[in-house]
């Protein structure tokens, strides 16, 4: 297929493809679909070889925020049963990430609910940084805690954080549709605060929101111009309660396509895939290990992932290795770009081609939206017939009710 040469050539060049091209992926058959991941497959091995980078989630702060993004099951006027309270102790989110590096993860992510930390709510996340530090030797941490205010990411930085999250979500042109309590332009700022501040930006997207295929390219072109490292790519779980709970739109092989689009367009970034792995590709996930180099481990931060032993099993069975502690994530030209730029602090976070220092990358809102998990699966779900595309799987959503802000031990 000339198409998938084409995007294998840019690919292993760094090249931008067009939008066409882009649209092209998402446009392709059942029937070319493995042939789609296989072209992919190579750029991602080009950049990531067969590692897949562990990361794990601690939910500092859970529900009760007052923005109004409709994907999420903790924003305002939420009917969603989550789990909610205020911040965690410093010492009990070091103990939950802590099961996550035991479980393999090299990067913990601090995560809170909000429109955006106060000063004071630093000061406190700076505590947890250090308590998380100190347990866990060399762990990167990346904080998400929304919408930054000037001189807070240099704050951040300054407390040890070596990454801060704020996804994109969605394209500029539908973004007010998602969330009316602030504005694409307060994310991409956000991660252009981070990033100038020397952090590793991660932004993202939320696919299955009743998006075109023209604003899944609007959004991934956008977040290649702001140059993240690392690019979350959840797939909505339309969480009862939320007002995109009807919004089944995903199919696995829809969710190979996006993906297989997001790492031609950013051949060299962390793709990472986030919530909703286990909800919509299913029995699909090892193929998309081809075109993803990162995953979450264990529990996303309102919904209960596959068991940690699981993710664990499904990346040496698909014959992928688990990114050591030691190994640098990112290809060696980004890594050497952010020492160019003297940020950056992590080993494996990487820097940003092209693009001078002191720019880029988008985000917003919070990190990966709740997602769930196959749990096991019940007696009614095995004896189903074959699931139609598109059909609403809330068999396989259900909230987390362990880890963090629980008496019960994480998953991880
Ligand atoms: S995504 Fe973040 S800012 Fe938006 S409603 Fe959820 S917790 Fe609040």
């Amino acid at each position: 297929m000339d198409l998938l040469n084409t995007l294998v050539d840019k690919g292993l060049r760094r090249e931008l493809p067009t939008r066409e091209e882009a649209l092209a992926v998402l446009a392709t058959s059942d029937d070319d679909l493995l042939d789609v991941v296989a072209a992919a497959g190579k750029v991602r091995r080009q950049w990531f070889g067969r590692r897949v980078k562990l990361n794990y989630l601690v939910n500092l702060k859970s529900g009760l925020c007052p923005e109004d993004c409709s994907y999420c099951s903790q924003r305002l006027g939420s009917k969603a049963e989550i789990l909610k309270y205020t911040w965690l102790k410093p010492d009990e989110a070091s103990q939950a990430a802590a099961a996550g590096v035991a479980g393999g993860a090299k990067r913990v992510c601090l995560v809170a609910s909000g429109r955006g930390p106060t000063d004071r709510d630093v000061d406190r996340v700076a505590q947890t940084i250090a308590a998380v530090k100190e347990a866990n030797e060399g762990v990167e941490v990346c904080a998400c805690l929304g919408l930054l205010s000037d001189g807070q990411a240099e704050r951040l930085r300054g407390a040890g954080a070596d990454a801060y999250n704020h996804n994109l979500n969605t394209s500029e042109a539908t973004y007010a549709g998602i969330t009316k309590t602030h504005t694409y332009a307060d994310r991409v700022d956000t991660v252009q605060k981070a990033h100038a501040a020397g952090l590793s930006a991660c932004s993202g997207l939320i696919a299955g929101m009743g998006e075109s295929d023209e604003d899944l390219v609007d959004v991934v072109f956008s977040l290649r111009e702001l140059d993240p490292d690392s690019v979350p790519v959840n797939f909505l779980i339309p969480m009862e309660g939320t007002p995109l709970a009807k919004e089944w739109n995903l199919t696995p092989q829809r969710c190979l396509r996006i993906l297989a689009m997001v790492r031609f367009v950013c051949p060299d970034a962390e793709v990472r895939i986030a919530g909703g792995r286990e909800v919509h590709l299913r029995s699909m996930q090892p193929l998309a290990l081809n075109l993803a180099n990162s995953i979450f481990l264990g529990d996303y931060l309102t919904s209960e992932g596959q068991a940690g032993k699981a993710d664990l099993d499904m990346i040496a069975d698909a014959g992928f290795v688990v990114e050591g502690a030691d190994e640098v994530t990112l290809p060696e030209h980004r890594v050497d770009a952010a020492a160019g730029c003297g940020s950056h602090a992590a080993r494996g976070c990487g820097s940003h081609e092209g693009q001078g220092c002191g720019s880029h990358e988008g985000g917003g809102g919070c990190g990966p939206c709740g997602t769930s998990e196959p749990a096991a699966e019940s007696d009614e779900a095995r004896t189903d017939p074959v699931a139609e595309p598109n059909e609403a799987r809330t068999d396989l959503v259900a909230v987390r009710r362990r880890g963090a802000g629980t008496d019960l031990a994480p998953n991880a």
